[in-house]
Formats: structure tokens, C-alpha cells, sequence
């Protein structure tokens, strides 16, 4: 017999190293929005994987573009060309409006190869000093789990027993554009930042910082990185939280929707006056770049093109955010959003977010907190409208009961 629920928990529990601590549901299948347990209990997915099933589960022309290049090819590394590669790359470049991709797996390892190629073009365009670059990063970032980015991670937790930790990082206040100003000296090769914090709780930093964040790095012969991992591929409205200000960066990092939650699939996008700079041998990725990857990317990109799916988180964001507005003062302190996407303080004399979490998971609705009382909702943006209104609902009937 099939093991129920609990076994499989069990399971988990026994033969995983305990680096995560998923609230109680076992879950199947899924399709859109929505998503059903072992039981066949069936749920709305608020958190679309940290933004990775941003088109949804199971969104038919994803699907069709996977199983289409499952049954031709699915690796063959980079050692050769593949036909779906280059299409992939013209695709996202000409989305970005850039010339050219890294293309990786992971969120993380596009972090890292962002920060490779600004050390590189530090080296070999602006002159710096072998081995004294540095990149100035923000308070409060969550970039990845890797020993280098790590080290630039106020976070305890994250942190804590992982060192020795990579030189060549300096934090300064997020939101704060007179702080990198200050901090930038003739060694600073990048300012990396993500344009709205997620994991710190959907946090957005002034109107102006981006842009001021722009004229200095421009100013100032430095790279401008956006970590639009989280926050970009239609999540805010628009193609990339940038396009929201009007700023352009140097390099988009890109990961999570890239992918369609179908497989990883994360890229460093830029010009070719930066990404140029690398040469065969210098870095690279058994995976990054496989034709599957590739056939779902291209797929990814020909939804953004449309524009459909910003329009629709502009739409639907706006929706959500008045509703949970209402709710400021019974039982919630504050809330924070951008498109589709929004952070939530629950009043901490009420509730951890945690346990806000485990009383929507009663209801029907998944959700995942950041921080202490800060819970995060990221909805894939095909949800429906009344959908929407039912998580709201669901949330203000939960405060009641607190
Ligand atoms: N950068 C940002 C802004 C993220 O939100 C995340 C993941 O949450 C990452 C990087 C890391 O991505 P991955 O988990 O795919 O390595």
C-alpha cells in the first residue's frame, strides 16, 4: 500500500538533514494556484515556491516545451553546441535588454558568477589591484546559501559554525544611498543589491535609491548588480523591479521563474563590455545552459514577452494590497507590496508569523513566514481574483481567532 501522509513525513525526517522545517502537508499535484495533498485536500500555493512557480503549476506551454524536449534531448553539456541554447540566451538578452547571458542552475550560483565577472572586469577593466576588489553589498541581503555569499550575511543563523567566511564584501544600510557613496574606494568593482528584499520581508527601500544607486555607480566606475532572483520575472508588475524606477543595471541576476518551476534554471544578463571579459576556462557548469533548461527558458521569456502576466500582478497586486490594508490594525502592524508580492507584519503580542502560517495551512491556504512576525504572500500570478479575496479572508478570520 501507498504510505500515507505521515510515513512520508516520517520519512523526511529521518533521512534529511533538518535544514528546513516544512509545515504539516504532504502535497501531490498541483495546477495553477492551487495545489492537493496525499489526502486530496486541496490548497492555495501564497508563497509559489519563493517565486519560482510565478506562471504557475503545471502552466500548460511550460509543460509542453519540457516534455517536448524530454524526448529529444535533455543534456549534452557545454563541451558542444546545442540547438536550444542560443536561442534561449537571444531570447532573455533581448527581454533584459542586454547583449549577452551566463547561463547557471541556481539562484546562488548566478550570484556567484555575477561576482565573479565583477571581480574580473575590476581586474582587467578598471585597473584594480589583484586581489584587493571589493563589492559593496546591503543589510539585511539574502543572496544564497554558498560559503562566499554567506560571508556577506548579517544573519546569525545562516552564518553561525559556516566560516571562515570570503573577504571583499562591505555592507552597508539598506536603503541608504549616501552609505554606498561613502563606502565606494578605487577597489569597489560592484554594488549588489537586491531592488526589494525578500527573504528580510518584503522590504522596499526609498523611491529614489535605485536610481541614486545608479547615478553613483555610473558616476563612480562601478558595476550596478541587480538581484532580481526574487523580485524580478514579473513578480512586481513589470519584467524586473528596476523597469518599476527606471533604472537599468549593469547585470540582472535572474533565477527562480526562469525556470517555469520546472527545473533550475538561473543566468547572469548583461553587456558585452562586462560578460565579455570571461574567457573559455574560466568558469562554467556541467547543467547550466542543457537544452531542457534552455527549451523551458525560451518557453519563460516568450510568456514575459507578452506582458500579460505583469499586467495581470499589477492588477491582481493592487487587489491584494487593498484587502490586507484593511486589515492594518486588527492584527496586523504593516504591509509592504510590490505587484503581487507582499509582506505582512502580524502584531508579535498576537503571533509568530509561524504560527499565523500553521492556522492558514488549516485553512487552505499555503504561506511561509520571513522573519519573526512577518509573513510573505507570492501567489503564482495566475491566480484568480476571488482567489485572492479567499486568502484575505482566510487571514482576517485567523487574526479574529488569535
Ligand atoms: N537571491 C535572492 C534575492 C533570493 O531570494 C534567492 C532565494 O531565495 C537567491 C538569491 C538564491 O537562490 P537559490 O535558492 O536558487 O540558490
Amino acid at each position: 500500500t501507498h504510505p500515507t501522509g505521515a510515513d512520508l513525513v516520517r520519512l523526511e525526517d529521518e533521512h534529511l538533514a533538518h535544514t528546513y522545517h516544512p509545515l504539516d502537508v504532504v502535497v501531490e499535484s498541483g495546477e495553477g494556484a492551487w495545489v492537493t495533498d496525499v489526502t486530496g485536500r486541496r490548497y492555495l500555493d501564497c508563497l509559489a515556491a519563493y517565486s519560482a512557480v510565478n506562471f504557475g503549476h503545471s502552466h500548460p506551454v511550460l509543460v509542453a516545451a519540457a516534455k517536448a524536449q524530454l524526448d529529444r534531448i535533455t543534456l549534452t553539456s557545454r563541451a558542444f553546441h546545442n540547438d536550444q541554447l542560443g536561442m534561449f540566451a537571444a531570447a532573455l538578452a533581448e527581454l533584459a535588454g542586454k547583449d549577452m547571458i551566463i547561463p547557471m542552475n541556481t539562484g546562488a550560483e548566478a550570484v556567484e558568477s555575477g561576482i565573479k565577472v565583477a571581480r574580473a572586469w575590476g581586474y582587467r577593466v578598471k585597473g584594480v589591484a589583484q586581489d584587493k576588489a571589493n563589492i559593496i553589498v546591503a543589510d539585511g541581503n539574502f543572496h544564497g546559501r554558498t560559503t562566499t555569499i554567506i560571508s556577506f550575511s548579517g544573519d546569525a543563523v545562516a552564518t553561525n559554525d559556516f566560516g571562515p567566511f570570503t573577504p571583499g564584501f562591505i555592507s552597508v544600510p539598506y536603503g541608504d544611498a549616501e552609505a554606498i557613496e561613502a563606502a565606494i574606494d578605487e577597489n569597489t568593482v560592484a554594488v549588489l543589491v537586491e531592488p526589494i528584499q525578500g527573504e528580510a520581508g518584503i522590504i522596499i527601500p526609498p523611491a529614489d535609491y535605485l536610481p541614486r544607486v545608479r547615478e553613483i555607480t555610473t558616476r563612480r566606475g562601478v558595476l550596478f548588480i541587480a538581484d532580481e532572483i526574487q523580485s524580478g520575472l514579473g513578480r512586481t508588475g513589470s519584467t524586473f523591479e528596476c523597469d518599476n524606477v527606471g533604472v537599468v543595471p549593469d547585470l540582472y541576476l535572474l533565477g527562480k521563474a526562469l525556470g517555469g518551476g520546472i527545473v533550475p534554471v538561473s543566468a547572469v544578463v548583461g553587456n558585452r563590455d562586462v560578460l565579455g571579459v570571461l574567457s573559455a576556462g574560466e568558469h562554467g557548469s556541467t547543467f547550466g545552459g542543457n537544452p531542457l533548461a534552455a527549451a523551458v527558458g525560451t518557453a519563460v521569456v516568450g510568456l514575459l514577452a507578452t506582458g500579460e502576466y505583469q499586467e495581470r500582478a499589477r492588477m491582481l497586486g493592487a487587489r491584494l494590497e487593498a484587502g490586507l490594508r484593511r486589515l492594518i490594525g486588527h492584527g496586523v502592524v504593516a504591509v509592504r507590496a510590490s505587484g503581487l508580492w507582499a509582506g505582512i507584519d502580524i502584531d508579535p503580542a498576537l503571533a509568530t508569523g509561524r504560527e499565523v502560517c500553521e492556522r492558514l495551512l488549516e485553512r487552505g491556504v499555503l504561506v511561509k513566514d520571513t522573519h519573526g512576525s512577518t509573513i510573505r504572500l507570492a501567489p503564482p500570478i495566475v491566480v484568480e481574483p476571488h482567489d485572492l479575496d479567499f486568502a484575505v479572508d482566510q487571514l482576517e478570520a485567523v487574526l479574529l481567532e488569535l
